[in-house]
Order: C-alpha cells, then structure tokens, then sequence
C-alpha cells in the first residue's frame, strides 16, 4: 500500500504536468497543497481512509479523497494515466532546470518531439532551442547553465549544510557599513530538517556595499542576478542564496513575508484584511483611505494584527494561527531546558574521545547527567562491545565520576543492535544490569514494511529498553531513506509500553523527523532529544533536535531530558 510520500509524489507530479499541459496554476494548488499536507501530517493516510475519514486530512477535499482511496486500492490512479498519455510523465523533471518553466517547456517538447533531460541538453548544445519562438541565443544558454547547475545539487539541502552557511553570510553582511540587522529567512528560519535555496534578509538604507559584499562571499561561483534591492548567487556546491535589502523601518514586514510558509501567510493576510489592513512585505496598509503602517519588527506585524508572535518553527499552517488568536501557542522547548544527553558515544565503541573527555566537555555545556551509550558487539564496524569490555567501561565510568565529583552524573548504558530477526545483541539479564537501554535499527533497514514493523515492535515491547533510536534510521548526508514502518503502529505500542521515542539532534540524521514527533506528542508517547555525540562538537548539534521539537510543538514537559535527575533516575528504575 502506497505511504504518505509515495502519495505526496504522485501530487507533485500531477501538478507538475497539468502546469505544462497549461492548466491555470489554480486548478494545481489543491494538488499541491495535498502534497504538502500528506507530507507533514505524521500519519499514514491509509489509516485515516481505514476509519472513512480521508477528508479530514488538512488540504483534502472530496476530488483529492477519491484519487488517494484510488491509488490506495488499486495503487494505480486513471487520471495520472490518462494524463501521462497527453504529456509525458519525464517532462515534470525538465520543472527542476533553473530558468525553465511550464511554457517553454511544453514549446520544446511539441516543437522538438523531446522528452528526456539527456535529449534537452543535446538540443541546446546543437543550437536548436535559439530559433524557437519567444526564444534566443541567451534563453539557450540559461537552459545550458541550468541542466549544469541541476548536476550539481541534489535537490533540497541538509539543514546541517545551509544553516551554518546562512550563519555565516548574516554575520558577514552584519559587519557591512550601514547595515542595521541581517537575518536568514524561508525554510531555513523556519528550521525545516532540508531546505530549498538559501533566503537572506537584509536591513539598511542604501544596498550597494552589501550587495557587493554578498556577490564576494568566500566560495560563490556564479552571480545569477543582481538588482538594486535583490540579487542572487550560486556557491561552487551548487547551493544558490538570494538576498532582498530593505529599509530598517519596514523590515518586520520584510521578514514575516519571506519567512513563509506560504500557507501561513495565506491566513495571516485574511486576518489583516478582516481587520481593514492589507498585509504585503512592505507594509500594512488601510484598504479604506490608504495610509501605512510600518513595522521595524516582526513582533510589531503579529501585534498590530492582534495576534501572539508565531516562533518560525511553527508557521506551517499546522493550526498555529488559530492558536496566536486564542492566545494558546504551546510554550515550546528551548536548548536551556535540556539537561542530559542520554545517548553518545566515547573510544570504547566508534567515538573520538574517552570518558572523561565526553565528561569535561558535557560540564562545559552545563549538563547534568550522561550516559555512555556504546555500540554492541553486533556492529562491528563501529567495535561494538562485548559483556566482558563492558566491565571495564563501567570500571573506568567509575573512575571518572570519582574524579569529576558532583559535577555530573555519568551513567553506563548501551545502544544496542536491533537484529534482522528483531531480537537484541546483548540478553535481557545483561540489559537491566546496565543504566539505560537506547536500541537501534542501523542494518537490513530495506526488509518489507510488515516485517520491519513486527521487528521494530517487538523491541518497543521490551521492557528493558528505554527509548528508540534515531527510530527510522534515515540519514541526509548522504541521503539514505529511512525504514519503511508502519510509524502509526510503532507511536501507538510506545504510547502503551512507555518506552521514550528519540529525535536524534545530529543534523545527519534528525530522526524523527517534526510530523512524526509531533504525531507523538499527540498520543502522548515520550520524546528524548539527543546528540548521539561522537566527539565534542557533536554536543553543539543539539540546538537543530531541539528546533524539530519545536516544529512538532514540544514543550518541555514533553521531553525526558529536561527532567531533574531524581525524575530520571526514578523512571529508570521502574523500566527495569
Ligand atoms: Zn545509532
Ligand atoms: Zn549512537
């Protein structure tokens, strides 16, 4: 049966080719909006169609409903066949070249009789994309660029790869003469775990020193674009940044409008127009008679609309507009909140430094309790440990703790192998003579979704075990899709055994991802948030599993590192 991505796929790709056959964008946005929705909703749409109740789904309505029980019976949808044979379904992939949009494309491929990327590229190298109409030598070569620059990336970007760039571009433009304040917005403020194009906000009265210094940042290849207020780059990774400049006392507009998510925007704007106002990046302005009002902050913008500051992580058109009109937004987690790190990793298994170094280095960081949690003997690669070695981790945790003192608590526990079968590496009798279970899945992550969720399951039943790791294995640099579970049975059997779901900081990883998370809170399953440290700069990750908690609406009552350690201790001792 087809999962909430495999659905949100085919949208897009319906929405894709009625572009290109030239429908008007409207009659495309319900399938997109769709997309979106399955994408973010935490649950398989399969269970909502189980109970009859796919309407309820944000975004679909009764057309969508029918197309998704289609292809969830049948996994096959007549009305994307009966499309493809109008317009071919690879055409879509030509929407991914910068510069080439649903026009041009559909005059190519009706005038040339071309359909693949490769065919594209030899058409424009032979010249014969210049004498079509309302095209030229320069159209050609933008095509060209684009199908060169698409080689480069590999469609959205790891949060871990454009929030430290974003970061130093703010800080770079900050020191530019003139400019009063400069911020990232788009995705990337919004904290999603991949981001498209890297968007930077800018505020200063004149633009020309910051518009230079943006197009001679360290490592930018090309200027795609430069204007007065905006411009455009492409670093050498094929990561492309834009930049807007704005007035200081207009920035607060500036900035709620690019941050998006354009959903929320959608039902921000009602709210200005049903109190007279017309809500733009540049300002409010009173429909009747005219007249600004400007904000130099985005809190000013939400307080003039008589609504709570909405965090970014939240705007997702999640119902957080609703809930900043009540005056009922969650009071989410923050990195302060966060008082143990209950999954790392030290040189007795794969990690760079020893335990007393893990331990300094977690005192600096002001935590107060960890737990080395090494690999089992089963991982080999990362030398996973025997019950013997274990015997000597726990001497030398000893050792450690005598020498930090009070300082902090360091716990021996383990992340111990989830087998093939579902079984663990180590027997239940060694489990519960350590401190702290973390049980993982990092191998045969491809078996049939049935048989990985009995596998999963199993463990999550396991009183011995106190939270799942990383629960879905998928990584994002590199990209390796995660298991296909059943995550709906995994959250409703945690829910019930108590066992504690992690949302694995490393911005590698970020597992669970926000819908899930927050389908988790929803059923009141426990959530632990960890580096899952290898070396000392892994503790800094902690900010990006902190920010999906937020996207998924966490507070801190949710997350079982911000308990004191008599709170932890307790649970433990109950899990057995
Ligand atoms: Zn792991
Ligand atoms: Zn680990």
């Amino acid at each position: 049966m087809m999962n909430n991505r495999q659905l949100a796929d085919t949208f897009t790709l319906i929405a894709n080719l009625l572009e290109i056959k030239g429908e008007i964008i409207y009659k495309t946005l319900a399938y997109r909006k769709a997309s979106e929705s399955l994408l973010g909703l935490g649950r398989e749409a399969s269970e909502f169609w189980k109970d009859g109740k796919l309407e309820e789904i944000p975004g679909v309505g009764k057309a969508i409903a029918e197309k998704i029980e289609e292809l969830l019976s049948t996994n096959k949808l007549e009305f994307l066949e009966k499309l493809t044979k109008e317009v071919p379904a690879e055409l879509a992939g030509w929407l991914q070249v910068p510069g080439l949009g649903p026009k041009k494309i559909a005059l190519i491929w009706k005038t040339l009789n071309i359909t693949s990327l490769s065919e594209l590229e030899t058409a424009a190298k032979n010249g014969q994309l210049r004498d079509l109409p309302g095209m030229g030598a320069k159209s050609e070569t933008a095509i060209l660029d684009g199908l060169a620059s698409l080689a480069r990336r590999s469609g959205r970007i790891p949060l871990g790869q454009a929030y430290p760039l974003a970061q130093e571009i703010v800080a770079t433009l900050k020191g530019v003469k003139g400019v009063t304040t400069a911020e990232p917005a788009g995705s990337l403020r919004r904290m999603r775990s991949t981001v498209g194009d890297l968007d930077i906000l800018v505020a200063a009265k004149d633009s020309s020193a910051v518009m230079d210094a943006f197009v001679n940042l360290k490592g930018v290849s090309r200027v795609l674009g430069r204007g007065e207020t905006k411009a455009s780059i492409e670093f050498s990774d094929g990561v492309r940044a834009q930049l807007w400049v704005h007035p200081p006392e207009r920035f607060g507009t500036a900035l709620q409008y690019a941050t998006g998510s354009k959903d929320h925007n959608v039902k921000l704007r009602q709210i200005a127009l049903d109190k007279g106002l017309s809500l733009s990046e540049h300002a409010l302005t009173k429909v009747k008679g005219g007249g600004e009002i400007l904000c130099a902050t985005e809190e000013k913008v939400y307080e003039t609309l008589g609504v709570q500051w909405v965090p970014p992580e939240l705007r997702e058109d999640r119902g957080e507009v609703e809930a900043a009109k009540a005056n009922k937004l969650p009071k989410l987690i923050q990195v302060k909140d966060i008082k143990s790190n209950l999954h790392m990793h030290s040189t007795f298994s794969d990690g760079a430094l020893s335990i007393l170094d893990m331990a300094n280095a977690a005192i600096k960081r002001g935590l107060k309790t960890i737990v080395f949690t090494d690999h089992s003997v089963g991982l080999g690669v990362a030398n996973g440990l025997s019950m013997e070695r274990h015997k000597e981790q726990a001497a030398e945790i000893k050792k450690v703790q005598k020498q930090v003192g009070d300082k902090i608590l360091i716990l021996h526990g383990t992340e111990v192998e989830i087998k093939a079968d579902g079984s663990l590496d180590y027997p239940d009798v060694f489990l519960a003579s350590l401190d702290l279970v973390v049980a993982s899945l990092h191998s045969s992550l491809r078996q049939p979704r049935e048989k990985i969720t009995e596998r999963l399951l199993k463990v999550v039943k396991n009183p011995h075990v106190d939270i799942i790791g990383h629960p879905t294995g998928r990584e994002l640099m590199p990209e390796r899709e995660g298991a296909d579970l059943d995550m709906e049975v995994i959250l409703q059997a945690a829910a019930e055994s108590g066992v504690a779901v992690e949302i694995n900081a490393h911005p590698s990883r970020l597992d669970l991802d926000d819908p899930f998370a927050r389908r988790a809170r929803e059923l009141g399953v426990l959530i632990s948030i960890n580096t899952d440290a290898h070396s000392e700069g892994d503790y800094d990750m902690l900010h990006y599993g902190v920010a999906i908690a937020r996207r998924a609406w966490l507070e801190p009552k949710h997350v079982i590192n911000t308990w004191t350690q008599k709170k932890l201790l307790d649970w433990l001792k109950k899990r057995g």
